[in-house]
């Protein structure tokens, strides 16, 4: 029998709120109506709840310097926050913040605790602020101190864990996480996440496929993946080398925003809810009963709230809707599943014994074989380059970074994913592919290739977004504005 499902919900969270700034997207009902869907369908009636704890100097200082908590708890009037926030991308903070952040990261050390005690089986933390963007003495992207980074460094440091493996499937890099956690040859790293050739923020080289160490990237360069598409990076790379490396138990950043109809629409991701229930599923069979979720981002409360729901189900081994695997991986994430391969069967022989086997599929189907780029493509050094001038000199954009949708975008995000919802399928087995089919998914041929290229042209959006704001005197691009250069 299956270990308690284990949760932490505390109505002090709440209190951490943008009070200057109507447009923020990560608003204190993130939590709050996750919690209310898991309780009102039952899934928290034998649960064990862990309780909220402030968390110690010690245990922040896993991840972070000392320095960044006495600033942080310095903070006291709203002017100060927003003052702070100048120098950092993406932040906003009230002065009850820091108190706030304590709470989430005291949460998931213990809810981490609670599994390796054996109280609870898997597990789900719904805290907030997230996490997974901050690192050393850089809150940002929402994030104040890095709740993952600190829950894995006490689970190996402190609770003799000797494998972990930290999975962040938000859509945005988990490049905090990464920078606390990557040379830790205890830790086997994942995130999965928008790059776009590095149009995408965070704008660094470093998150493409060539990841070194216990590292993985699956970069996406290409908009509305679907869960199919998702869980195939998974399973041709996340999954073979985690059966290497053999963890003890999984940490998972789960953020929700590379849901179908989050945010960013059509220029987002396309996982459907019970996408996010399979790939934890794939988790736990990894670990059994030793998968831990911590919330991270996910902004549309239709897409958030049933997938975090999904998930959840997964997490307490429940039923979940069919999900159809796509016979062939659309040509972007091809392109990322054989960069993945090239790249990793360096470090991980079971990868280069996938790779070997891929390659052998395109000689016997008379194809060339995969060859990566000669060069690699990256398109965001001026992005990034800007962003630390700007960052450096405190004029960062600290309100209206993002702007809301229209009512008439939220009824059409709303009815897109209310229309999947009604499709669900409890009854048919989801049907698992072999591994001859596996291999067949990902065949580089010209119809793909040809899919590949116009899958990418989404990064163009995104970099033409960025020559314009270049261009023009009084350009403005979320976290930057031209006029603030002006007037300092
Ligand atoms: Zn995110």
């Amino acid at each position: 029998m299956s270990k308690k499902f284990g949760f932490v919900y505390d109505e002090r969270m709440l209190a951490h709120e943008c009070l200057y700034d109507d447009f923020v997207y990560e608003r204190p009902e993130r939590a709050r109506l996750i919690y209310e869907r898991l309780r009102d369908e039952g899934l928290l009636d034998d649960a064990v709840k862990i309780s909220a704890r402030r968390a110690t100097d010690d245990e922040i200082t896993l991840a972070h310097p000392k320095s960044i908590i006495e600033e942080l708890d310095s903070l006291k009037s709203l002017d100060e926050c927003e003052d702070f926030c100048r120098s950092k991308e993406i932040l906003w903070l009230n002065p009850k913040s820091a108190e706030v952040a304590r709470l989430a990261v005291g949460s998931a050390v213990d809810i981490v605790k609670a599994n390796v005690e054996k109280k609870i089986g898997n597990g789900f933390a719904i805290v907030r602020p997230p996490g997974h963007h901050s690192y050393d003495d850089l809150p940002q992207g929402y994030c104040v101190y890095n709740n993952v980074a600190i829950a894995a460094k006490y689970a190996v440091e402190v609770l003799g864990v000797k494998r972990l493996m930290v999975v962040d499937f938000d859509v945005h890099a988990g490049n905090g996480s990464f920078n606390v956690l990557k040379d830790d040859d205890r830790i086997l790293f994942v995130s999965s996440h928008l790059h776009h050739y590095g149009a995408f923020w965070p704008h660094e080289r470093e998150f493409d496929c060539d990841v070194t160490g216990n590292n993985i990237f699956i970069p996406f360069n290409g908009a509305m993946n679907s869960e199919g598409d998702y869980l195939a990076a998974y399973h041709h790379v996340v999954l073979p080398i985690a059966r290497q490396f053999k963890p003890e138990m999984v940490i998972c950043s789960a953020g929700f925003d590379a849901g179908y109809f989050d945010v960013m629409l059509e220029d987002g991701q396309g996982i459907k809810a019970p996408g996010y229930g399979h790939l934890i599923r794939l988790l736990n069979d990894l670990c059994p009963d030793r998968v831990i979720a911590i919330f991270e981002g996910g902004y549309f409360p239709k897409n958030y709230v049933e997938s975090a729901y999904m998930m959840t189900r997964g997490l307490r081994h429940m039923s979940l809707p069919k999900i159809v695997y796509p016979k062939k991986v659309n040509g972007s994430m091809c392109e990322v599943i054989w960069d993945c391969l090239s790249h990793h069967a360096k470090r991980w022989t079971v990868i280069a014994e996938a790779l070997e086997k891929a390659q052998k599929q395109q000689e016997l189907l008379g194809l060339a074989k995969y060859a990566p780029r000669p060069t690699k493509l990256f398109l965001g050094d001026s992005f990034r380059e800007h962003i630390n001038e700007a960052r450096d000199e405190g004029r960062l954009n600290t309100r209206n970074w993002i702007p809301v949708l229209t009512d008439d975008q939220v009824i059409r995000a709303n009815t897109m994913i209310e229309a999947y919802i009604k499709e669900y399928n409890f009854y048919s087995p989801t049907v698992e592919l072999s591994a001859e089919e596996l291999v067949q998914q990902i065949v580089w041929d010209e119809k793909t290739q040809a899919d590949c290229h116009v899958r990418n042209v989404i990064c163009m959006k995104f970099y033409n977004e960025w020559m314009d704001y270049l261009q023009d005197d009084n350009g403005c691009m979320f976290i930057l504005n031209k006029k603030n250069k002006a007037t300092k």
